[in-house]
């Protein structure tokens, strides 16, 4: 008992570090128990998913009416859709710099990978995830999470509620503004839940892994490129830009988002990181709400470094291991599809994997061979993942200083 009220007395990311090495240890120790206490990762994501939504609306479309209309929307749009086309762009040269360097997949046997058939993903056109952008049914779109067409329609809302007149721009405002506000108040609480929720989802993802050894050997090498391209984008290229564009201070920042670093870790799931990401940027990093409201829920979407790097790792490594050519062409093409379709994907667990079969088939490789990264799939996507959201954090930060705003960073 006295144990526990100390342990609630300690800061949060305390709680949630001893949670972390709990969990790890609980995992490995008591496989059998794990079901006894793996629901409480399942009621913290579902948690994390219910308020999702409703805060990418409010906060897109209360940021959108608090910076009014006109110049300065137009410039923040530009700035950070700037920031996520090149720091993306960048992840994917780093991905395919580092899997043409280290080569993991040559000289892989290919025969001896099991082809799962089971494995049926389903894959839309690439024409076909921009078309559906566009809602036909807003409706629909809120309930079924389609983030992007969500994204856009609140985009258009707070672009014509900046329009309306007075009377009524007055009416809609306070109302975005007030359910924003209850949305930030419900993450507030259930932020609070998240040692209980990360002990959940640590202890299932290490209790399934079968069998470490044999995992990290057949593979190590292909997850330690992946890795080693998400430690330099993380540590090194964003906050570079962070350092010399947004003239702030990376490190300091980033021990301001750890909490949701660690949420992004353990979830796989930059949609569910969200609301955390929101709450530090502003509160510990002083970035305003007109700026986070903006730039991280539509990041969550649209900018997934991590994400790009693997993408572009997987295609080259299976290319590697099935012994195609890839030259600067091929290469180019990848960047290219590999940025396109990125900006469609979901910030839900193991959303990339839709994504690389759309690539491997414009390339012309065989799909099943995607078999061959199932396995640490779910592990690279914790630190995919934590990159993404990184990522969305950086840019409120690099684009706030750009707006004069003064930061604690
Ligand atoms: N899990 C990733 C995210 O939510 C997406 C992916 O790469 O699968 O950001």
């Amino acid at each position: 008992m006295k144990l526990l009220k100390s342990l609630l007395k300690l800061k949060l990311h305390w709680q949630i570090l001893i949670a972390f090495i709990l969990a790890i240890l609980f995992g490995i120790f008591f496989k059998e128990q794990v079901i006894y206490v793996s629901w409480m990762g399942d009621i913290f994501l579902r948690l994390l998913r219910m308020i999702v939504i409703p805060l990418i609306l409010s906060s897109i479309i209360s940021g959108l009416v608090n910076i009014g209309s006109g110049g300065s929307l137009g410039r923040l749009g530009l700035k950070t859709f700037g920031y996520y086309l090149t720091t993306s762009t960048f992840a994917i040269i780093v991905g395919l710099a580092l899997v043409n360097i280290i080569r993991p997949g040559v000289g892989m046997d290919i025969t001896s990978v099991a082809v799962d058939d089971s494995i049926s993903i389903e894959r839309p056109p690439i024409s076909e995830v921009f078309i559906n952008i566009v809602p036909d049914n807003i409706f629909h779109a809120l309930a079924s999470n389609d983030f992007l067409a969500v994204i856009f329609f609140a985009l258009l809302a707070g672009i014509f509620i900046s329009k309306m007149d007075k009377k009524n721009n007055l009416i809609l405002s306070n109302f975005f503004n007030a359910f924003f506000e209850l949305f930030m108040k419900i993450t507030l609480f259930v932020i609070k839940l998240a040692p209980l929720g990360i002990f959940g989802l640590i202890v299932k993802v290490v209790a399934e892994q079968e069998d470490f050894g044999n995992m990290v050997s057949s593979l190590g090498i292909f997850m330690l490129t992946v890795i080693l391209g998400i430690l330099i984008h993380s540590l090194i290229t964003l906050p570079l830009i962070t350092r010399f564009i947004g003239k702030a201070k990376p490190f300091k920042h980033l021990n301001n988002v750890k909490t949701t670093l660690i949420t992004a870790f353990s979830t796989a799931s930059s949609a569910a990181s969200l609301p955390l990401n929101m709450k530090e940027t502003h509160e510990n990093s002083g970035v305003s709400h007109k700026i986070t409201n903006f730039t991280i829920p539509i990041g969550t979407t649209i900018n997934m470094d991590g994400t790009a790097i693997y993408i572009s790792a997987v295609v080259m490594f299976i290319a590697q291991a099935q012994g195609a050519v890839m030259g600067l062409q091929e290469q180019i093409l990848i960047l290219v599809i590999a940025l396109m379709s990125s900006i469609g994907t979901a910030g839900v667990p193991m959303a990339s994997l839709v994504i690389i079969t759309i690539v491997l088939e414009v390339l012309g490789l065989p799909l099943e061979l995607i078999a061959l990264v199932l396995p640490v799939d779910r592990i690279l996507d914790m630190f995919r993942t934590t990159t993404n959201v990184w990522g969305d954090s950086c840019c409120a930060v690099v684009v706030a200083k750009s707006e004069g705003e003064d930061l604690n960073v």
